[in-house]
């Protein structure tokens, strides 16, 4: 059986973006990869919702790369606010806990987002420097609901950072209406290209504001990017380390289908799946770990009743179906995850669907068939 692969990054590929990535003997310097290292650029802004007042960034690594590299705008002591709703969240403690920096980070209980009150009690306590959320935490499918927060944060801080690296491309991302200063996403997730690329969009007045003797390291100082990347969105190439040439030849790809299709029906897309994946997994008795209004379209987590995570994703590889155990401390063991972004089809939640009766049949021969009216919706 052909695996597909669930998991919630790298999620379902695409043959034509995964081989533009295979590109013998280009280097960096060629015409080639000038053009669609700047084509992958402007692909960036387009997603991200974002006019020219910002600066794109392609980074050889990950998502975590590009999170810290919002030290490029801090100083020692700084204040830092971060919202966690779950593990991505509190990575940002392990970040800054190697920076001489004043972290608060508030944290909410396995499928919640952090309350109001909590957010509102600390907004009022102190300006911050910088106020980090994380548009939708992977470890639990939860979505933070940041166009509505963007305004509140931006009377108590000076720099609104989103880690959008599980939402940009499968959720709605307005980076320039919402007034966010720094948007963080990798190559692998909704965007739908291989491993190996943190991206991020920073409003250029950053630079000139909040760069100065700033506490960053050396490959994660964007000043370092920041001419690279100039250069780079013009056509004209340019180096600091060496880029991740496939990467970035299959992102060039995944943004033109992504603009072929749109942004917007992307959006539904993603919406609609999500939401028959979700109705599916309730009517066979099983839980979603994300609470009413606030499940994202590109993650699921589901609760299992009494059978082991690690044991079911392991058992549904048999119904061709790779998904991902659930990493929340709290639910340990109690729920699996489900990546649904990027290229992901209506046939994808289908044989979802059909793995996840299938792998409960086997263990429970009550289990209820999945409803799959909203397959003929
Ligand atoms: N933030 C979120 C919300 C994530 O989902 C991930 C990856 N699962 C990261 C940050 C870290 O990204 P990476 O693994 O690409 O370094």
């Amino acid at each position: 059986v052909k695996t597909t692969l669930m998991h919630v990054g790298p999620s379902i590929g695409d043959y034509d973006v995964q081989l533009a990535g295979v590109c013998p003997d280009q280097g960096f310097a060629s015409e080639k990869f000038k053009s669609a290292m700047s084509e992958a650029l402007k692909g960036i802004n387009y997603v991200m919702g974002c006019d020219d007042s910002y600066l794109p960034f392609i980074i050889p690594g990950s998502g975590t790369i590009a999170m810290e590299s919002v030290t490029t705008f801090l100083q020692r002591k700084d204040k830092i606010l971060v919202i966690s709703n779950g593990v991505f969240g509190n990575r940002w403690e392990g970040i800054f806990s190697r920076y001489d920096v004043e972290l608060t980070i508030l944290k909410s209980h396995a499928g919640y987002c952090v309350s109001h009150e909590d957010i509102m009690g600390s907004l009022n306590r102190k300006h911050y420097k910088m106020i980090i959320s994380t548009h939708v935490e992977t470890s639990t499918g939860v979505k933070f609901p940041i166009e509505k927060y963007a305004k509140i944060f931006r009377e108590h801080c000076d720099i609104i950072v989103v880690d959008g690296v599980a939402s940009v491309g499968g959720e709605l991302v307005k980076t320039s209406e919402w007034d966010i200063d720094i948007y963080i996403t990798a190559s692998q997730k909704a965007i739908g290209a291989p491993p190996g690329a943190g991206i991020l969009v920073v409003k250029k007045k950053l630079f000139q504001d909040y760069s100065d003797e700033n506490i960053s390291g050396y490959f994660t100082n964007l000043m370092n990017w920041k001419p690279v990347m100039e250069t780079s969105i013009e056509g004209n190439g340019g180096y600091f380390a060496t880029p991740p040439i496939g990467v970035v030849f299959s992102l060039r790809n995944a943004f033109a289908r992504i603009r072929d299709e749109t942004m917007e029906k992307r959006v539904e897309r993603h919406k609609k799946l999500s939401r028959s994946l979700r109705r599916g997994i309730k009517s066979m008795g099983l839980g979603i770990v994300a609470q009413e209004g606030y499940e994202s379209s590109t993650v699921t987590g589901v609760l299992l009743k009494d059978m082991d995570a690690d044991l079911f994703v392991k058992n549904a590889l048999k119904f061709g179906v790779e998904f991902a155990v659930g990493v929340h401390p709290d639910l340990k063991g109690k729920y699996f995850r489900i990546g649904h972004m990027g290229w992901v089809s209506r046939e994808d939640i289908f044989k979802a669907l059909n793995a996840i009766y299938n792998t409960m049949k086997e263990h429970d021969p009550k289990t209820p068939m999945p409803d799959m009216d909203s397959f003929f919706e």
